[in-house]
C-alpha cells in the first residue's frame, strides 16, 4: 500500500531550542523523513536557533549526526540527507536577549506560512512570543508550537495560556501531545466513527469497563530534576492518558474538524468524577540489582532519599453522562515496568445467558487497541473449539496488526512528530490540545494531587520489572476484575 502525500507550499519553520534533545531525537529526524516522503518542498526553510554560538554549517553537522543516530529503524540515505541539509540554517539567539532577532526576521518570507517551534523549557515561552511580535515576525500566517509540560497545575497553565493569548490567537497555538499524532490513536477514531459495528455497543449497557495502560521500561534517566517535581500524574496522566480517555469516551463529533473534535473531548473531561482516595494507587520503583540491567531506585535516580513523587499511578474514575454512567475507567502508567506497552482495552459485558450450558463457560469480547509497540487492533471473539464432541467454546483474536493488514506502510507508520509537524504547516489543529482542554484536565488533576499531599501519602515501593505495586492489582480485584497483562 502506498501512502498518499499531500503537498504543501514552501514554508518557514523556526526551531527554538534547535540543538536540544527533542530537536535532535524527534523534530529533525521527523523533518528529514517527511523530506524523503516528498513533503518538504523546494524553497522551504528550516531555521534552527538556540543560544549557543554556531553557524549554519555547524548546525547542518549537528542535524546530520542526529538524523543518522535517530532515524532507526529506517536507515538514513546519505544522498537525500545531504539534499535535506541544504534547507537548514542557523541563527544564534538568546530567548531573553536582544541579539539575533533582526537577523532571524531577515531570514523569513512575508507571504508564506511560518511556524515557530518552541522546543525550549516553558519558562521561555513568554519571552519568545513577545520577541516574535516585537521584531515584526508575527503575521496572520504565523503559528507557534509548544511542548509539554503545559503548566504545572491549573494556575500555571492559565498563566501560560494568558501569556500566549496576549500575542497569538488560539487558532495560531499548537499545543503538542505527541500521543495524538500516533497512527493508532487516529485509528481509534476511524474504528469508532468509520464503522457501524462498534458505536451502538459503545456505552455502559454493553461495555463492562475500559482499561488504559501506558507502561514504560525506562526509569527517569537524566530527567530526574524535572520528574521529581512532576511525577506520573503530571507527566503522563494529566495529558497523555487523559487524551486517550477523551478519544475513547467522547461523543461522535459532527465533523472531523478541530473544534468539533475538541469540543467533544472537553465535555468528557468536564464530566469526569472526582477520584476517591481509595481509588488511587501511587508507586515508586525499587532498584534492580545483580544483573546486567541493574539500575538505581527511583529515589537514588532523583537524588532524594525521602522523595514522595510517584513513578507509577493507577486510578479508577467514572464519566458522569448518559453514555458512561456505571462503566468504570481504569487508568495506569508507570516507569520500570515489565514491558513497554501502551494499550487501551475495551472489555464488553458477558453474554446475558449461555445457551451452551454451564460447561461452555461465560465469555466476553474485548477490543484491544495497541499504541506501541506493534501497533494494531485486536477483537477477541468467542467461537466453537474445533473438533467432535461437545460444544466447547474458545476465545480467539481477530487480529488487525497493521504491518500484516497494510503491508510495510502499516507496520512502519510515520512517527507522531512527522504527522504533527505537517499538520502545523497545513494549519490543522484537530490533533492539538486547545487551551480550555488543558485547563479542564488540570482542574480535574489538581484536587487529586492536593488530596494526597494533604494526607502526606508516600508512594508504595514496587519491584523494577514488575507490573507495579500489588495495590494496583487490588484496585481491580476489589471490583472482581483484573488488568490485562503488560506484554510487549
Ligand atoms: P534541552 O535542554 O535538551 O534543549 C533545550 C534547548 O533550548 C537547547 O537547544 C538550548 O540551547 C536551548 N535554550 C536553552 N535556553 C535558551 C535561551 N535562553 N535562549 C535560547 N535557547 C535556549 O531540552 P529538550 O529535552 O530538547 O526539551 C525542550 C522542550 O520540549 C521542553 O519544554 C521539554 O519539556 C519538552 N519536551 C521534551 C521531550 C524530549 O523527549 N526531550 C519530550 C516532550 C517534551
Amino acid at each position: 500500500m502506498v501512502s498518499r502525500v499531500i503537498p504543501v507550499d514552501p514554508f518557514d519553520l523556526v526551531i527554538f531550542g534547535g540543538t536540544g534533545d527533542l530537536a535532535r531525537r524527534k523534530i529533525l529526524p521527523a523533518l528529514y523523513r517527511r523530506y524523503c516522503a516528498g513533503q518538504i518542498p523546494e524553497g522551504a526553510r528550516i531555521i534552527g536557533s538556540a543560544r549557543t554560538e554556531h553557524d549554519s554549517e555547524d548546525y547542518r553537522a549537528i542535524a546530520a549526526g542526529a538524523i543518522r543516530e535517530f532515524s532507526a529503524p529506517r536507515p538514513c540515505d546519505e544522498g537525500r540527507l545531504s539534499d535535506f541539509l541544504k534547507r537548514l540554517e542557523y541563527v544564534t539567539i538568546d530567548a531573553r536577549g536582544k541579539n539575533g532577532w533582526t537577523d532571524l526576521a531577515g531570514h523569513l518570507s512575508q507571504d508564506r506560512v511560518r511556524a515557530f517551534y518552541f522546543s525550549v523549557g516553558p519558562s521561555l515561552f513568554g519571552d519568545l512570543a513577545e520577541r516574535i511580535h516585537k521584531y515584526g515576525m508575527a503575521t496572520a500566517q504565523s503559528r507557534i508550537v509548544v511542548e509539554k509540560p503545559f503548566g504545572h497545575d491549573l494556575e500555571t497553565a492559565r498563566d501560560l495560556n494568558r501569556t500566549l493569548a496576549s500575542h497569538f490567537d488560539e487558532g495560531q497555538i499548537y499545543r503538542i501531545d505527541h500521543y495524538l499524532g500516533k497512527e493508532t490513536v487516529q485509528n481509534l477514531m476511524a474504528v469508532r466513527f468509520g464503522n457501524m459495528l462498534f458505536e451502538p455497543l459503545w456505552n455502559s449497557q454493553y461495555v463492562d469497563h475500559i482499561q488504559i495502560t501506558v507502561a514504560e521500561t525506562v526509569g527517569v534517566g537524566g530527567r530526574g530534576e524535572y520528574y521529581e517535581k512532576s511525577g506520573a500524574m503530571r507527566d503522563m496522566m494529566q495529558n497523555h492518558l487523559m487524551q486517550l480517555l477523551c478519544l475513547i469516551a467522547m461523543e461522535p463529533p459532527a465533523k472531523f474538524d478541530p473544534d468539533a473534535v475538541r469540543d467533544e473531548k472537553l465535555k468528557v473531561i468536564r464530566a469526569l468524577d472526582d477520584v476517591l482516595p481509595h481509588h488511587i494507587v501511587r508507586g515508586q520503583y525499587d532498584a534492580a540489582e545483580g544483573h546486567e540491567d541493574a539500575h538505581p531506585s527511583y529515589r537514588e535516580a532523583v537524588g532524594n532519599p525521602r522523595s514522595r513523587t510517584e513513578s507509577y499511578i493507577a486510578l479508577k474514575t467514572h464519566i458522569s453522562n448518559w453514555r458512561w454512567a456505571g462503566t468504570p475507567f481504569y487508568l495506569r502508567t508507570g516507569k520500570r515496568l515489565k514491558a513497554r506497552s501502551s494499550v487501551i482495552n475495551v472489555l464488553f459485558k458477558e453474554t446475558p445467558h449461555s445457551i451452551f450450558g454451564e460447561e461452555a463457560g461465560r465469555h466476553a469480547n474485548f477490543l484491544s487497541i495497541r499504541l506501541q509497540p506493534n501497533e494494531g487492533i485486536t477483537l477477541q471473539v468467542t467461537i466453537k473449539e474445533p473438533g467432535p464432541g461437545g460444544m466447547r467454546l474458545v476465545d480467539v483474536p481477530l487480529d488487525m496488526t497493521f504491518s500484516e493488514a497494510l503491508g510495510p506502510e502499516g507496520g512502519d507508520p510515520p512517527d507522531a512528530y512527522e504527522r504533527l509537524i505537517m499538520d502545523v504547516i497545513r494549519g490543522n489543529q484537530t490533533l492539538f490540545m486547545r487551551g480550555d482542554e488543558v485547563e479542564a484536565a488540570w482542574a480535574w488533576t489538581d484536587p487529586i494531587i492536593a488530596g494526597w499531599e494533604a494526607r502526606g501519602e508516600v508512594p508504595k515501593p514496587y519491584d523494577s520489572g514488575s507490573a507495579g505495586p500489588g495495590d494496583g492489582e487490588m484496585l481491580m480485584h476489589r471490583d472482581d476484575r483484573e488488568w490485562r497483562g503488560i506484554t510487549p
